[in-house]
């Protein structure tokens, strides 16, 4: 236990007692700040418009390299669907209104890597490529960076190795890229990642190390062995500007897409946007952008297991990244692959504590009830960890956030965002959906 015991830290923070028994929480940020009071970001909006050109530059070499981008023109983005039939299911189930408006942001289906991890892996990875080609003079920022799928490129790249910790889904987006590209990749895998995730790396050219612990024990290891290597990158989950970078970009391509809908968002009309959370990267990535498009119109709240809380504890008690859930005798043990995550992000995690709304958490039964609901309803299909935003409008409803922040709710927008499923292999699919079948067929109120 760092710094005091435990009863301490409950007389403090009252909300830890439920979260240490891992009952259900929501919790409503008392630092979110107004955009005008926020000046002191590591990272700014003009970042964000250069990472975007980044993935411009590159459409060129996607469309090559990764033929399923071409209908994108190489862009890798995700459509943006109003689920209506699953808005009515969560309304009959939980017995409560959902108003406003539901959407999917659908990341599942993001191209290479079916997952959120797609914006930001492949995006540190094509900026450490770049950042490489041009020091030695192999391309130039004009150049069509279709050249990067040569040989030459391939040989030159193949000097140098890549490293990644992961529990599955941001393995796969930096192998694959990194493979493709020509690094020798190597990803770090903790004990609870799945076989076919490991499968699927070794079969793009990859190479996996098992490691015994955690997500944290898996980041550690690849961190050590990849920095030893003079020639060695390590793509870190754990403290990233660059995957931070990539994920904010979702944000200028939303606010497009809603244009493009007609869908009017301002302060009378907010979005709240519910994002699964892991070390707090993406959702924190896609928050930042948000805020930055959309300024205090933005409302958003992140989703953790209730045996993960780690975004939630570092924020609640300040302590962000210097503690861990095993600190307070959580076990972090979860099915949500991508969230079972011990300790946040420092990175992201530093700015998201002035910009989210809020954090709320949820039973892995809860994820596998809204898999089957989702797929029953709308046809769709996500991995279990994909599924924590669904229930976000319901949580946030019981709460007095929208009360408080004077807004009506039939003009909010709700987005709840989907982070993955699109690789999953069918059977493990099918397995999922009929645990939530089972699951739905219980009575049971996650709100
Ligand atoms: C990684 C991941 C998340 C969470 O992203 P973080 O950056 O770890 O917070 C959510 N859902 C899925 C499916 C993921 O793979």
């Amino acid at each position: 236990m760092p710094f005091k015991e435990l009863d301490h830290w409950i007389h403090d923070y009252p909300l830890l007692d439920e979260i240490i028994k891992y009952k259900p929480v929501t919790w409503i940020n008392p630092h979110r700040k107004k955009m005008m009071d926020i000046h002191s970001l590591p990272v700014g909006i003009n970042d964000m418009q250069e990472a975007e050109k980044l993935w411009d530059r590159f459409a060129a070499y996607l469309v090559k390299a990764f033929p399923e981008t071409a209908m994108y023109n190489g862009i890798i983005e995700s459509p943006l669907k109003e689920i209506p039939v699953m808005k009515q299911v969560l309304e009959n189930k939980i017995k409560l209104p959902v108003s406003g408006r539901l959407f999917l942001k659908c990341d599942h289906e993001l191209p290479i890597a079916g997952s959120i991890k797609a914006r930001g892996g492949i995006y540190e990875v094509l900026h450490y490529a770049e950042q490489l080609a041009i020091e030695n003079n192999l391309v130039h920022p004009n150049d069509d960076y279709a050249i990067f799928d040569s040989e030459k490129c391939k040989h030159f790249f193949n000097q140098y190795a890549i490293g990644v910790g992961s529990t599955g889904n941001l393995g796969l987006s930096i192998g694959i890229i990194s493979a493709k590209l020509g690094f020798k990749v190597s990803v770090y895998m903790s004990a609870d990642a799945r076989q076919w995730k490991k499968d699927l790396l070794l079969a793009k050219g990859a190479s996996v190390v098992e490691c015994e612990g955690d997500f944290s024990e898996a980041i550690n290891e690849g961190r050590k062995v990849t920095l030893s290597n003079p020639k060695g990158y390590f793509v870190d989950d754990e403290n990233s500007k660059y995957l931070f970078l990539g994920y904010s970009v979702a944000a200028l391509r939303l606010k497009k897409q809603l244009a493009e809908k007609n869908i009017l968002v301002d302060e009378q009309h907010p979005l709240f946007v519910y994002s699964p959370c892991g070390v707090g990267g993406s959702p924190g990535g896609i928050a930042f952008g948000l805020r930055q498009v959309f300024g205090d119109a933005a409302h958003c709240f992140f989703a953790e297991p209730t045996h993960s809380p780690s975004v939630l504890i570092g924020l609640l008690t300040g302590k962000m990244e210097k503690v861990s859930v095993h600190d307070f005798g959580i076990d972090n043990h979860t099915e949500a692959d991508g969230l079972a995550v011990g300790r946040p992000s420092a990175f992201a995690t530093g700015i998201s504590k002035k910009l989210i709304s809020g954090v709320y958490t949820l039973d892995d039964d809860v994820l596998f009830t809204l898999l089957y609901q989702l797929a029953d309803s709308e046809s769709i299909f996500l991995e279990p960890s994909a599924t924590a935003g669904l229930i976000g409008p319901q949580r946030i409803a019981v709460t007095n956030y929208i009360q408080a922040q004077q807004i009506a709710e039939k003009n909010i927008r709700h987005i709840a965002w989907s982070t993955g499923g699109n690789l999953v292999p069918p059977q493990e699919m099918q397995s999922f959906y009929e645990r939530g079948k089972m699951l739905a067929g219980i009575s049971y109120n996650p709100v």
